[in-house]
């Protein structure tokens, strides 16, 4: 298998109201496989597109792997559409969808329900073969014609992910070509560029850059010695800028400097709302290192949680490096960790003022080195300011753990 088409069906992807995810995924498998993923197409719940990607790619690939579109409902296509592309009928696989049968027989419910939907979840085109569901309901499909391998499956990235693996087990041992991720913090990208033009030109690697304030990843794709090559150059000529080997995130790298060093941390947030305390435990196994997060959004819950002075409260107002620095200390104290950072600004859209606007946000980072405090602009939309606020406290909590 030399190139590969990826295709997902779905008014919901072309709606902007669910991020398409089993294309991306197989598109990263096969990358690391070095098998060229010449197309990604999302298309729309219509027999007519679907038997047009067909038609497209049908004898131009060696396999075209089709997401969605399975299910029992009047948007499910796909089994029609490839019947209708072969120029064959439907025919129940009555064996198969006996097995998912058997998976719910305990429970009187789901099991009445799956048998109602038996036509046409069951239902497979008479010249394809049956994809087993191990994960879902609806049986998958496959056929081979003008040289292309064609596999249909369910759009529920789990069920997507479990057939996929079954149908082709190669892709997913061991990797010819690795992807690693660097983050650097606090380094314009065009500086990054600079600083390491032996990684960025070199002919075997391929590097992505990917600016997220306040940090820049580097995603370096290319065969595993080169990459651990490229990874060794940019951590020493970043030193101190750059997260430690192994960390995927801000979040983790947090969780990773708090855990060497034997320490505890918390949070106290604002306008984040919480996210800080999200993005830290979105992380299996951050109970050991992290204490909590109180979300103090009103001024009263930041005096009576965290202590923050009433006067404190009037005299700069809470968007203010002496609210910030009081929230930091007073988590710090409540939940009896060794560092905290506070977070407290105006997200947006209204709220702001000329002397405060949208966009403010005051950190106050707490610990064995006494607290300090850092007032950022950040541009964007509320969600964005937010997102932004997030990744500037867990970078600020990360170098302070580090110093
Ligand atoms: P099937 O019923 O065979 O799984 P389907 O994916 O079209 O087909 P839907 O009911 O439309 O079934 O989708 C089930 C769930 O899976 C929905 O939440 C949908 O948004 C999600 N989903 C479907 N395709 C994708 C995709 N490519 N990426 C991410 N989520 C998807
Ligand atoms: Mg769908």
């Amino acid at each position: 298998m030399k190139n590969a088409v990826l295709a997902a069906i779905g008014d919901e992807l072309l709606s902007g109201a669910r991020l398409e995810r089993n294309a991306n995924f197989m598109a990263g498998n096969f990358h690391a496989k070095g098998i060229n993923v010449k197309r990604i197409e999302i298309i729309s719940d219509e027999e007519e597109e679907i038997i047009s990607l067909l038609s497209r790619w049908i004898g131009k690939t060696d396999v075209l792997i089709i997401s969605g579109g399975l299910g029992p409902t009047h948007d499910d296509k796909t089994r029609y559409a490839v019947a209708k592309y072969l120029g064959c009928g439907l025919k129940p696989d009555d064996e198969s969808y006996d097995r998912i049968l058997a998976r719910v027989k305990d429970d009187p419910r789901r099991y009445a329900y799956t048998e109602s939907v038996r036509d046409p979840q069951a239902m497979i085109p008479e010249l394809a073969e049956t994809v087993c569901n191990p994960a879902g309901f609806a049986l998958g499909m496959k056929f081979t014609r003008d040289g292309t391998k064609v596999i249909a499956l369910p759009g529920v990235p789990f069920e997507y992910e479990a057939m996929i693996r079954q149908e082709l087990p190669e892709i997913f041992t061991h990797d010819e070509r690795r992807t690693a991720s660097v983050i650097i913090l606090d380094t314009p990208e065009m500086h990054i560029a600079q600083k390491i033009p032996e990684v960025i030109n070199h002919s075997g690697l391929h590097v992505s850059i990917l600016p997220a304030f306040p940090q820049v990843e580097l995603i370096i794709r290319g065969e595993p010695d080169i990459v651990s090559w490229a990874e060794e150059i940019t951590h020493s000529k970043f030193e101190g800028l750059v997260l430690p080997e192994g960390s995927k995130s801000l979040a983790d790298a947090v969780l990773i400097e708090a855990r060497k060093k034997d320490i505890h941390v918390a949070c106290a947030e604002s306008c984040t709302g919480g996210l800080v305390g999200g993005a830290l435990t979105e992380i299996a196994g951050s109970s050991d290192v992290f204490n909590g997060s109180a979300v103090t959004y009103s001024n009263e819950s930041k005096y009576k949680i965290l202590g923050v002075k009433l006067d404190t409260l009037e005299k700069f107002g809470a968007v203010s490096s002496e609210c910030a620095c009081e929230m930091a200390e007073g988590a710090m104290k409540i939940y009896g960790a060794d560092y905290a950072v506070s977070i407290t600004g105006i997200a947006g859209p209204d709220g702001g003022s000329e002397s405060k606007p949208v966009g403010t946000v005051w950190f106050g980072v707490a610990g064995v080195n006494g607290t300090h405090s850092a007032m950022k602009n950040l541009p964007g939309k509320r969600e964005e300011v937010r997102t932004r606020a997030v990744r500037f406290a867990l970078a600020e909590l990360w170098k302070e753990i580090r110093r």
